[in-house]
């Protein structure tokens, strides 16, 4: 076997082309099980193992013959994702999870749990990823600095609910809420994660209800056109961080290609189509989307909208010049958006742990970049967003790959 040069990297692994059983569709299974003349209801009780919190293995599906067993393993992969690192926060409420996947590729979900607070049942929400890094590159954002590595397949999305939901189990306790506010934006590997929501929505497979599981994107305009097709009562989160476009041009680069009277329009229309309530998410960052022209701009943005506005002040992320708002600006934002009847919730801490959790540690193993990177970075946020707050249009296009 040849020998690696002293100091030279291992080689990726090659990923693993079988699919995830969690991403075949039912039908897609009595296809193959009928090419190798097996009877339709072994795909029953393959798929009622597979949505199983205790079955782990093809191999321990023991109602299945041993032949079957060995048939499937060879075809699929009972399971996608691979868990490296645990960390808590929060008390205990809040876990990260870093999951490997078959070529090596690193990604994050973070479990939260909510107490019971009076009438309000408890709640345990986990924020997945849906792809290895991203392609938008939000600057205040850590998947955002790691840039963009590829989609994840529909199982790979899959399967992190159902590590999340097996390690409630053993506590004895459910999943009640899906949110894909991890890595990568959704709406940008849309066939894999409407089919992903699909097999968590469907009865027959792991059965969440609609309304429980939220799609955040940055703003694809056709992705959320698509999704309102859909029909189903999803909730809608979108990252909205400024009302200005010379300033969201900055903060969400793609912004440049669908602008903020796009997605507002795409949002109101999701919003009458299902009757839900649209969320719009904003970071707040001390000094550069938190000023009173910004809440007065956002306050007119969605008067009379059937909207809610979350204000998360910014995780500090490695390599921006930037720091989150502080709370007494936060609160006047909030309170100028109140008088123009747009409600809005401050998420102080748990809101830093679902916004910018993910990515962060993934961005950590990825490993520091050269300082003069960070500080030509740094410099040309400077730049860039002395420009916009002067209400100057970036002249820059819109990042590569993002074309919805
Ligand atoms: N790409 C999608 C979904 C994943 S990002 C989107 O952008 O909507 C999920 C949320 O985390 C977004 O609202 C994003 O703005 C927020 N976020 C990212 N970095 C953050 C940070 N440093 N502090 C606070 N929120 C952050
Ligand atoms: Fe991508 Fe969302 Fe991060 Fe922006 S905030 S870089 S869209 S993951």
């Amino acid at each position: 076997m040849a020998t690696l040069p002293a100091g030279a990297a291992a080689p990726a692994p090659l990923r693993d082309a079988r699919p995830g059983i969690s991403g075949v569709l039912p039908d897609d299974l009595v296809a193959w099980l009928a090419a190798r003349d097996l009877p339709p209801y072994r795909a029953r009780q393959i798929g009622d193992a597979v949505w199983r919190d205790d079955v782990v293995a093809f191999d321990d599906v023991r109602t299945l013959p041993a032949s079957l067993r060995d048939g499937l393993a060879a075809a699929f992969r009972f399971d996608t994702v691979e868990d490296t690192e645990t960390r808590l926060s929060d008390g205990g409420l809040t876990e990260k999870g870093l999951h490997r996947l078959s070529d090596g590729a690193l990604v994050e979900s973070v479990l939260m749990h909510y107490p019971a607070r009076g009438a309000q049942r408890e709640r345990h929400t986990l924020c997945i990823s849906s792809q290895a890094g991203c392609a938008v590159g939000c600057p205040f954002c850590a998947t955002g600095e790691l840039g963009f590595t590829r989609d994840l397949e529909t199982a790979e999305i899959v399967d992190q609910v159902r590590h999340a939901a097996r390690r409630l189990t053993r506590d004895g306790k459910r999943l009640t809420n899906v949110v894909f506010m991890g890595m990568g934006e959704p709406l940008l590997n849309l066939d894999r994660v409407l089919a992903a929501v699909d097999a968590l929505n469907d009865p027959d497979r792991f059965g969440l209800g609609a309304r429980h599981i939220t799609v955040s994107t940055s703003g694809v305009v056709p992705g959320i056109r698509r999704l309102t097709a859909l029909g189903p009562q999803f909730t809608l989160a979108v990252s909205l961080h400024a009302a200005r476009d010379a300033l969201r041009d900055v903060l969400v680069p793609l912004n440049r290609r669908w602008p903020i009277a796009e997605v507002v329009a795409a949002a109101r229309d999701h919003a009458a189509a299902t009757g839900r309530r649209v969320s719009y998410e904003t970071t707040m960052i001390g000094g550069i989307n938190d000023t009173e022209t910004d809440a007065r701009a956002m306050a007119e943005l969605l008067r009379g909208d059937h909207a809610h506005v979350n204000l998360i002040p910014m995780n500090p992320v490695a390599h921006t010049p930037w720091t989150a708002s502080d709370p007494a600006t936060i609160d006047a934002f909030a309170a100028i958006l109140a008088e123009a009847g747009v409600t809005a919730t401050i998420r102080r801490n748990r809101g830093q742990e679902i916004g910018a959790a993910c990515g962060q540690l993934a961005a950590e193993r990825a490993g520091e970049p050269a300082p003069a990177a960070v500080a030509r970075r740094r410099a040309r946020l400077v730049d860039e967003s002395a420009h916009a707050l002067r209400g100057e249009r970036s002249r820059e296009p819109a990042p590569a790959g993002v074309d919805g």
